[in-house]
């Protein structure tokens, strides 16, 4: 089987999802690109983490076409496919409708950086990208536009995506992004939480990257 480690990857990803309550039922989807052949591991459509065997596991390349896998692929891999052409640093991508972060998205309103996690972990203000219909060329096309040092973008009356270097990196941003979300939501509903700056946001997000850790 190819990318057998890949596929654990996507699975064990999945089901950290649903663990952390980022996805309801078969929502959202995980991919990653495997460095060495360039072709893409994703979720298939419309079924349960928990149930997933590593078979179940879509093997695609960089223009969709199937190289290995039964299943139907999700429904966003357009979009997954759009943003590893337009971004080679780029190798793991999340999506999901978390609560609180999809309750900025129906706002249009962008995730302000209020809190050292979000700094450390997301990197940056999360913007949001504009309403286009799921699948379209133009939704992969708006959320791209919207990529920067940030490790997320909000997709307007949707949800969010968040990137990493690997699938690892990017599950670890969607559930901060979340956890950043609420504290900010529930900031908002007792006063008006205060804003780092970008030098503290930089300053945080690079102290985070090269000292946290046991490596
Ligand atoms: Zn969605």
């Amino acid at each position: 089987m190819i990318l057998e480690n890949l596929r654990k990857e996507l699975i064990r990803a999945g089901i950290q999802l649903k663990e952390y309550g980022l996805v309801t039922l078969t929502g959202g989807n995980v991919s990653a690109r495997d460095y060495r052949t360039g072709l893409i591991a994703i979720t298939p459509s419309g079924m349960e983490y928990h149930g997933l065997d590593l078979e179940d596991i879509v093997i695609v390349d960089i223009d969709g076409n199937i190289v290995d896998g039964i299943r139907k692929p999700s429904s966003d891999l357009i979009t997954h496919l759009q943003i590893y052409r337009a971004k080679e640093d780029i190798n793991g991508i999340i999506h999901t409708h978390s609560t609180y972060a999809s309750c900025f998205a129906v706002l249009n309103e962008s995730i302000p950086v209020v809190s050292t996690t979000m700094a450390n972990e997301v990197g940056g203000e999360v913007p949001v990208a504009k309403y286009a219909p799921v699948g379209s060329h133009e939704l992969g096309e708006n959320i791209i536009e919207k990529i920067g040092s940030q490790q997320a973008v909000l997709l307007q009356n949707h949800g969010v995506f968040t990137f990493g270097k690997d699938v690892y990196h990017a599950l670890v941003s969607a559930v901060m992004l979340e956890d950043s979300a609420k504290v900010c939501y529930l900031a908002k509903n007792i006063g008006e939480p205060l804003r780092l700056s970008q030098e503290e946001i930089r300053r945080a997000n690079n102290l985070y990257q090269y000292s946290y850790g046991q490596n």
